[in-house]
């Protein structure tokens, strides 16, 4: 159940007739990393023109926006946003004039030195028009004193430590950069005669483009008209890629960071089970994003597996209530249990995670009301314990459940007959993770000093 949000995903086209058409199609399919907000850049080698509004990627493009976006060049972004941060000068594309020409950036990730940066950019007299961390970047490559473009923005990004799957398009070419840990994901296709890149697959499958591979940790690749790609290696860090990709945050028909996503749930599920076997009537997801994961469960155990919580789609975003009654009405808008189904049963109902707690008990609430006999709460990831300051938009962490209770206090406060959550080696073990993966939200092992962070700007 989301109470975690992606907050953003990135797409780009070279070399296609049209692009700024293809790239929408990318943000079309992914939609679900970023509701707030939407915006393509496109190039046709002499200039860089950009649409970009509050909204879904279906309300803010119509055949006539796309047509005022010529060329064979595009980069696109979805944004999500925290509350209060929703301006429209925080969306993306971000465009600037400089000496070299005119930029624009895409960027999926979040800069913990962010802050530092930019103060010292304003103590150099940098004037700032958003409070996006991508901003920095800009700045750093207006300032800096190298000749092309490619070597001012290898530049920049060794100022700026941090998780990004960035894009950056100039009026002739387009540059993608995967941060050198790989936290966020970012792959590569080929699309007739020239080339996609996106947050994830399942935008190349809805443009017809064919993956090639994952453009790899600390790799730049320079995409130029007439020219094969080339790719720079500028950086090697350990690899942290973000677990929680495969946990919730990609789409199931994705392939990321080399597995299928809806392999790895199912196997979530699966390992679930070794580890928390339950006498039930039936396995029940918390719908959409524990469907994989329960299916894994129910497999595993022979049990049912039954759609017993309905998940109206059609409700309209209401962003984050600053209310508690108002989150509770929330939830029940979206979720419906099955009353025939479940009353009088022993249910399992099978979770990707729990954030702050409220979003689950509600649900359980729900079931009771509907008559279940028994309601086993099965999580298939580990407690959430820690914030994330590499690109996922997490509560403070007092508001973390499981950072304030213990696994049976929660259980207490969901009112469930009982609690379960995945181990940390399953989770391990289902994304075949060889030290590879960040699991920082869970261990509280970061890879900087979390004193120093800065996690509001993030793209
Ligand atoms: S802290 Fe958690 S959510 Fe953030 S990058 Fe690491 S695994 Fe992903």
């Amino acid at each position: 159940m989301r109470e975690l949000n992606e907050k953003c995903a990135v797409v780009g086209v070279f070399g296609v007739d049209k692009a700024a058409l293809i790239a929408h199609l990318g943000l079309y399919a992914m939609q679900h990393r970023g509701q707030e907000a939407t915006g393509i850049s496109a190039a046709n080698g002499a200039r860089i023109a950009t649409i970009k509004d509050r909204g879904l990627v279906s309300r803010v493009y119509t055949d006539e926006s796309l047509s005022k976006l010529p060329g064979c060049a595009a980069i696109g972004h979805n944004r999500y946003s925290t509350a209060g941060e929703d301006s429209i000068l925080d969306a993306q594309p971000i465009f600037a004039r400089y000496a070299l020409g005119e930029i624009a950036i895409a960027h999926n990730g979040n800069f913990p030195n962010a802050r530092a940066v930019r103060a010292k950019l304003i103590e150099d007299g940098a004037i700032f028009n958003t409070s996006l961390d991508t901003e920095n970047l800009v700045h750093l490559i207006a300032k800096s004193h190298e000749n092309k473009l490619q070597e001012r923005i290898l530049d920049t990004l060794s100022q700026c430590d941090g998780s990004y799957s960035l894009l950056f398009l100039s009026r002739t070419k387009l540059f993608a950069a995967r941060d050198p840990r790989g936290f966020r994901p970012l792959s590569l296709a080929k699309l007739g005669d020239g080339y996609m890149i996106a947050s994830e697959t399942c935008a190349f499958d809805l443009a017809g483009a064919k993956f090639i591979r994952d453009i790899e940790p600390g790799e730049m690749v320079i995409f130029e008209e007439g020219k094969e790609p080339r790719s720079v290696n500028f950086a090697k860090e350990p690899i942290r890629k973000c677990i929680f990709e495969h946990i919730y945050f990609a789409r199931p028909d994705s392939f990321l960071f080399g597995e299928s996503v809806y392999a790895i749930r199912k196997e979530l599920g699966r390992l679930l089970w070794e580890e928390c076997k339950t006498n039930a009537d039936m396995v029940i997801p918390v719908p959409d994003s524990s469907i994989p994961h329960a299916i894994g469960y129910a497999q595993a155990s022979g049990l049912p597996f039954e759609l017993g919580i309905i998940r109206n789609h059609y409700v309209g975003r209401t962003f984050i209530e600053p209310l508690q009654e108002i989150r509770d009405l929330k939830v029940k808008k979206k979720l419906s249990p099955v009353k025939e189904l479940i009353c009088g049963k022993r249910l399992v109902i099978v979770d990707d995670s729990i954030v702050r707690g409220t979003t689950s008990r509600q649900i359980v609430s729900l079931l009771r009301e509907a008559g279940a006999k028994e309601i086993h709460m099965r999580i298939a990831s580990p407690t959430i314990t820690h914030c994330c300051f590499y690109g996922i938009d997490t509560p403070q962490q007092s508001e973390l459940i499981s950072h304030k209770m213990s696994v049976d206090q929660i259980r207490e406060y969901l009112k469930a007959d009982s609690l379960r959550f995945l181990s940390i080696d399953a989770l391990r073990k289902a994304a075949r993770c060889k030290g590879d993966f960040c699991l920082s939200c869970f261990d509280g092992e970061y890879y900087h000093d979390p004193a120093n962070n800065s996690v509001s700007n993030a793209a």
